[in-house]
């Protein structure tokens, strides 16, 4: 899209300049700059949800079910602690879970406060929605502590907090006192991003834990990684069955698509071996980071299925050659950082071979 084609339209004045999200979609032999399971799903999954589909689609005269109950109760199972199916909310992708959130405590003469650097969607989602963003601080290391960001909500007053655990694109989980200090001090909603949630290392602490008895906090999960379903776009909330209520009255009407509910529920239903990947997915990760470590790099810890290395001098460069070696990471716009998926042994290998060239 041309600028030109742009300012010849009555857009809103706070889209015009901005660059619509897009990490490139380029062929390349190793694909690992977008979070994804690299892990195609098993073949007894494959033939579930496609027997699924087969019988949803005898239905697609008809419009879906509207709250996608089977799909939330399915949902609420596999998170567990003691939810049920008022206590989740479901879209196509945790993105539009977010955006329902904006648009419901957003909007106009709102603001969300997040902290940089974290998912970029966050303030491309407040700005879509006219909800004022208000760019957090994180330490130099890219920590976040109690104190800090009870500070920064108590200067800001925003009507919104991101807080994103395992933080992309850093990797590392929260502490819960962070969750529970934004909590004890946000005049308004806190909505969690666990999207990596299932990767985290033994010990890590989810937000779930902390539902029962606030009524403002919002975890979101997704299934596009764990679970290998990007494709599939389904996302989750959970928390009070009031905000479910008020996400209901921004949705569109029958917002998930049979063939999306179906999907879930027969991917649900198969949530153990699905969920195999993840350990492999974690060893390639931990092997990421141990081997960049020996290379000499900097390389932040990592709970989610990504790693953060650096530091360059021109970040720009070496991502440049290492698509050259027919490997695509992701330049998430941090000046000397750049970000690479965990997928298979055979991507590890092409990944640390073409690294091992250029350090
Ligand atoms: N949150 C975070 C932190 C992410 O990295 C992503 C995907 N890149 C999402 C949410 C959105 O994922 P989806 O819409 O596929 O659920």
């Amino acid at each position: 899209m041309s600028v030109a084609d742009l300012n010849g339209l009555p857009i809103r004045d706070e889209l015009r300049g901005m660059s619509p999200y897009g990490a490139p979609q380029l062929a390349v032999s190793v694909r690992l700059n977008t979070n994804e399971n690299s892990y195609p799903l098993p073949d007894e999954v494959v033939t579930a949800v496609a027997k699924a589909l087969a019988v949803a689609v005898r239905d697609v005269n008809r419009y879906p079910d509207r709250d996608a109950v089977a799909l939330r109760a399915g949902l609420a199972g596999y998170l567990g602690h003691g939810l049920d199916v008022s206590r989740i909310w479901a879209a196509n992708g945790s993105n539009e879970v977010q955006q329902q959130l904006l648009q419901a405590f957003g909007g106009p003469g709102r603001s969300a406060l997040g902290f940089t650097p974290a998912y970029s969607m966050h303030p491309l989602l407040a700005t879509a929605t006219g909800t004022r963003w208000i760019d957090g601080k994180r330490d130099a290391d890219f920590g976040l502590k109690a104190g800090d960001v009870a500070a920064q909500i108590r200067e800001h007053r925003p009507d919104v907090v991101f807080l994103c655990s395992p933080n992309n694109p850093t990797g590392t989980a929260l502490p819960l006192d962070v969750v529970s200090a934004a909590l004890d001090t946000a005049p308004g909603m806190v909505v969690v991003d666990e999207a990596y949630a299932e990767f985290s290392r033994p010990g890590t602490p989810s937000a779930l834990d902390l539902l029962p008895g606030h009524q403002r906090l919002v975890v979101t999960r997704t299934m596009s990684k764990a679970f290998a379903l990007a494709g599939v776009r389904l996302g989750y909330l959970a928390a009070d069955p009031a905000v479910v209520d008020a996400v209901q009255l921004v949705r569109l009407p029958y917002h998930l698509s049979a063939l999306t509910q179906a999907a879930g529920q027969a991917a649900l239903e198969h949530a153990e071996v699905l969920l195999r990947t993840v350990e492999a997915v974690k060893e390639q990760r931990d092997r990421i980071v141990a081997t960049l470590r020996a290379y000499g790099l900097t390389v932040a810890d990592s709970d989610a299925n990504f790693v953060l290395f650096g530091e360059f001098r021109d970040q720009k460069a070496v991502w440049q050659a290492l698509l050259t070696r027919d490997v695509l990471v992701r330049d998430v716009g941090l000046r000397g950082w750049l970000r690479v998926t965990a997928g298979t042994p055979a991507e590890t290998d092409a990944f640390l071979a073409a690294m091992k060239e250029l350090v």
